[in-house]
């Protein structure tokens, strides 16, 4: 089974609204080593016991996303080629970005799961094409996607419409969603959690918080449907200072659980 190694991302550069998301990591990895919880996961396996899994720490970034992006890539090449699995912790989710082209250097296109209530494909926001409202327009671009599935949808602009039909993007927006609707998807799998994917009242630490999103039973169910090889995962746009109670930062240590687990049940993704 492969080793899980989790890092931390701690950057809000591409963030186009208001900062914040680079205290992420730091909350959710609080949360995560924190009594109050322990390390079981839904799938069964305890995490750290029955699986292999470290916490690096969190990358050194530079607040330069052309010095940050070849950072994150370096880093995950490292893992990949080692039969590691990377679960990144941001951060804005630009980071998607070297995270998902990485993935791609060592395995080919690689299939994606996107949660999030924005899907991401601006050509670029407010003139910045690495913003954090831009991942999966450079990711479709660069030929590093077989396939986007992207769930929650529930602020498509008219620029982003034409965006998905241009790249192909599968959106199962919110308003139609049942998990049943959710396909399951071939490997190499990526995961993407964009945490205001799921509601408010779920998520409200979070920089764009969006009403009528998925609940938290809802992404597990669709992550526990993928039996596809996954070979790199992220929890992004946990922004603490708008958080209530911590309950962001627990939903995503509960996630990094259930991810790890996942990644275990699935087993390696073989060439
Ligand atoms: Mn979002
Ligand atoms: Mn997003």
């Amino acid at each position: 089974m492969p080793a899980i190694r989790l890092f931390g991302l701690p950057t809000d550069i591409n963030s186009s609204f208001e900062r914040g998301a680079a205290a992420g990591p730091a909350a959710i990895r609080a949360a995560l080593w924190s009594e109050r919880g322990n390390m079981a996961s839904e799938l069964g396996p305890e995490i750290g016991t029955d699986i292999v899994f470290t916490d690096d720490g969190d990358l050194p970034l530079t607040e330069n996303s052309t010095y940050d992006d070849a950072a994150i890539r370096r880093h995950v090449v490292m893992l990949q080629e080692d039969g590691e699995v990377p679960l990144a912790v941001g951060g804005d989710h630009a980071v998607t970005f070297p995270l998902v082209e990485a993935a791609a250097t060592c395995f080919g296109p690689v299939s994606i799961l996107h949660f999030d209530a924005h899907p991401d494909l601006y050509d670029d926001f407010g003139g910045n094409p690495r913003s954090h409202a831009s991942p999966f327009a450079r990711i479709c671009e660069a030929g590093h996607a077989k396939r986007l599935v992207q769930v929650g949808i529930r602020t498509l602009t008219n620029h982003c419409r034409e965006q998905a039909a241009r790249f192909g993007v599968e959106i199962i927006a919110m308003a139609d969603f049942t998990p049943d609707r959710v396909p399951v998807l071939d490997g190499p799998l990526y995961i993407s959690i964009d945490l205001d994917g799921l509601d408010p009242s779920a998520a409200p630490g979070v920089a764009h918080p969006e009403p009528g999103g998925l609940t938290v039973r809802e992404v597990l169910a669709v992550l526990h449907k993928q039996t596809a090889p996954i070979v790199g995962a992220d929890i992004v746009e946990h922004h603490p200072g708008r958080d209530i109670g911590d309950v962001t930062a627990i939903l995503g240590a509960k996630l990094v659980r259930e991810l790890t687990a996942l990644i275990d049940r699935n087993g390696p993704y073989k060439n």
